[in-house]
């Protein structure tokens, strides 16, 4: 049954204010960003609990410095994006995050196909965002996921030894979640669907997401502007771009996370 404690709903509204106070000192997001930010926060938190909330509260902080630090590090002329975070890719990723936690409020927020599907969507949107920023430190041109071939960084399904350490990285931060909830049998199925979901992101990145280049600078990017000028489109389904590859990365990352819990159930 659905029942949300009134207490959870307060101590939620008071959390995230707070840190929505923080966060904005800080720039972390732009408004809209911020806002949806808010919404996912407090559904996760409403709904899943401090467990799932805490979950997600470590990947926001921890991919926000990540950029910020990439940022300040690597010099991006190929990668057009603002150091805060748009809303549709905090839509993006706390989309199937959110669902799950609202699901969870209808069984026990421990029940383990739940949790493993919510970690599966959270694993897969953590482990994508540093991917994406530690990669970029690679010292080598990473390869395009398809055909291996070397590729420029920034580039839909580029992946790198450098990326795939970040995912790892990305997973192991969420292990004491599981744990927390009595359920360290999970910890394999986390690091399979988040590597799972990580992956269909690049694939997917490589073949249907619309890809464009350059007027100015000739490279190949998934934006329509570049250099502050038009891109021309090359490659890919033009209504699949980067948020939606990452919206179905977390759906997929949820589901193989539910299929294998399935599967130890029967085991
Ligand atoms: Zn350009």
């Amino acid at each position: 049954m659905l029942t949300i404690p009134v207490g959870r709903v307060m101590e939620a509204a008071a959390v995230i204010a707070v840190i929505t106070l923080i966060s904005l000192r800080l720039k972390f997001l732009d408004r809209k960003g911020l806002a949806a930010s808010v919404i996912v926060g407090f559904l996760v938190y409403a709904f899943g609990g401090r467990i799932y909330f805490a979950a997600l509260f470590l990947f926001f902080i921890v991919s926000s410095v990540a950029t910020v630090y990439r940022v300040r590090r690597v010099r991006l002329d190929y990668v057009e994006k603002s150091w805060e975070r748009g809303w549709r890719n905090v839509a993006a990723n706390g989309l199937t995050a959110s669902l799950t936690a609202v699901i969870s409020s209808f069984y026990a927020s421990c029940n383990p196909m739940v949790l493993a599907s919510y970690l599966g969507a959270i694993g897969t949107s953590f482990a994508d965002t540093l991917a994406t920023e530690i990669g970029l430190l690679s010292p080598r041109n990473p390869r395009l996921i398809t055909s291996m071939k070397g590729t420029q960084p920034g580039t839909p399904g580029a992946v790198s030894t450098y990326g795939y350490m970040g995912s790892i990285l990305a997973l192991t931060a969420l292990t004491p979640f599981p744990i927390l909830c009595g359920r360290q049998d999970l910890i394999p199925i986390l690091f399979i669907s988040g590597l799972i979901g990580v992956t269909a992101d690049s694939l997917l990145g490589a073949t249907i997401q619309a890809q464009y280049r350059c007027n100015s600078c000739g490279k190949i990017v998934e934006t329509q502007t570049h250099c502050g000028v038009g891109t021309e489109h090359v490659k890919g389904l033009k209504i699949i771009d980067t948020h939606m590859v990452n919206l179905v990365s977390t759906v997929i990352g949820a589901l193989a996370a539910a299929l294998f819990t399935l599967l130890l159930q029967k085991i």
